[in-house]
């Protein structure tokens, strides 16, 4: 799940006021969903925006640590203060009833967001805030699939279904992380060839009759360590848990509107495979990241495929729904 490493009672503390002319905010692949009423919401109407990156603007009574101008990203949760766990101590990755921004409260589509200070994560100088914002989800998400649900290893085979934003950069975690052989798969040439470019060393069209085969040849007949599905749907599914080798993990990576359909069953009993849900990531995934990109690991520079100004966020929507352009994420700068 989403969530932060909080101290017990941090949700009390007061809010950081953050934003900026400098402020970024990722348009994932959430935010649309959000808009079609695909992803849960609590609250009827709220501001979207669940990937942000920006400076401090102003901050509550006493933050030790922040100053105004600090540069941040945020990690998009918070406690509820009040559910069983968070009274007996708990930190958001207990909290049974965990809030999560833009979905429910208000989110970065804006000038300025309000956040609790646990939120923020420091951003050094040399870090564009546009490659901030896109760790929050986009990066952040993936990367905890891969070391966390995942716990991939190295040499161990992946297959990734799915190149949009996530399973692109999920390719970048696993190549990260020494999987080998990394294999991507997506219905268009240009997102594989963008794989291929970050960090695949296979790229197929899974609509392709071979892929099994395929698959089998280039584990040398042992198939996936790890399969991520991030469509998520049952044919994606199927075809994942199906490249399983002995004791795989199918992982699936994000909220389906479909039924899970895995296949015959004995499949699971027989090769002991294991199937584990992943949505999110904990704030400290997030602090990892920052520091991967800012030590020169890992590259995310491509990923930022355009800014726009806030009052464009319409046509930011509609390139990513008609995937004009094939963008990874489209950063509006308010
Ligand atoms: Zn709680």
């Amino acid at each position: 799940m989403l969530g932060q490493q909080l101290q017990p009672g941090l949700h009390q503390l007061p809010p950081a006021l953050f934003g900026s002319e400098a402020a970024g905010s990722g348009g994932g692949h959430a935010d649309p969903s959000l808009l079609h009423g695909l992803a849960p919401s609590r609250v009827p109407v709220i501001t979207p925006g669940h990937e942000a990156a920006g400076e401090i603007d102003g901050l509550g009574s006493p933050t030790p640590g922040w100053h105004v101008g600090d540069r941040v990203v945020l990690a998009a949760g918070k406690a509820c203060g009040t559910c069983r766990a968070c009274v007996a101590g708990g930190g958001l990755d207990d909290c049974l009833d965990q809030r999560v921004m833009a979905f429910d409260y208000d989110g970065a589509w804006a000038e300025y967001v309000v956040v609790p200070v646990a939120a923020l994560c420091r951003v050094p100088e040399d870090m564009p805030l546009e490659e901030a914002a896109v760790l929050a989800d986009a990066v952040s998400t993936p990367y905890a699939a891969v070391v966390e649900s995942g716990r991939v290893r190295p040499a161990e085979s992946v297959g990734v279904w799915g190149l949009g934003g996530v399973g692109t950069h999920l390719v970048q975690a696993a190549r990260l992380v020494g999987a080998a052989p990394i294999i991507a798969l997506d219905p268009l040439p240009a997102a594989r060839e963008r794989a291929l470019e970050l960090g695949a060393d296979h790229a197929l069209d899974p609509t392709a009759e071979d892929v099994p085969d395929r698959i089998a040849e280039l584990t040398e007949d042992a198939g996936l360590d790890v399969a991520f599905d991030i469509v998520a749907r049952s044919g994606t599914m199927t075809q994942a848990h199906a490249a399983l080798g002995h004791r795989g993990r199918l992982v699936l990576v994000g909220v389906s509107p479909d039924p899970l359909d895995l296949g015959p069953e004995a499949a699971y009993a027989v090769s002991r495979h294991t199937t584990i849900g992943h949505l999110g990531y904990r704030k400290s995934h997030l602090q990892e990241l920052v520091r991967l990109v800012s030590l020169g690991r890992l590259d995310v520079s491509r990923s930022v495929s355009a800014v726009l100004p806030l009052e464009d966020i319409a046509e930011g929507i509609r390139r990513l729904e008609s995937k004009e352009g094939n963008p990874v994420r489209i950063v509006i700068k308010p």
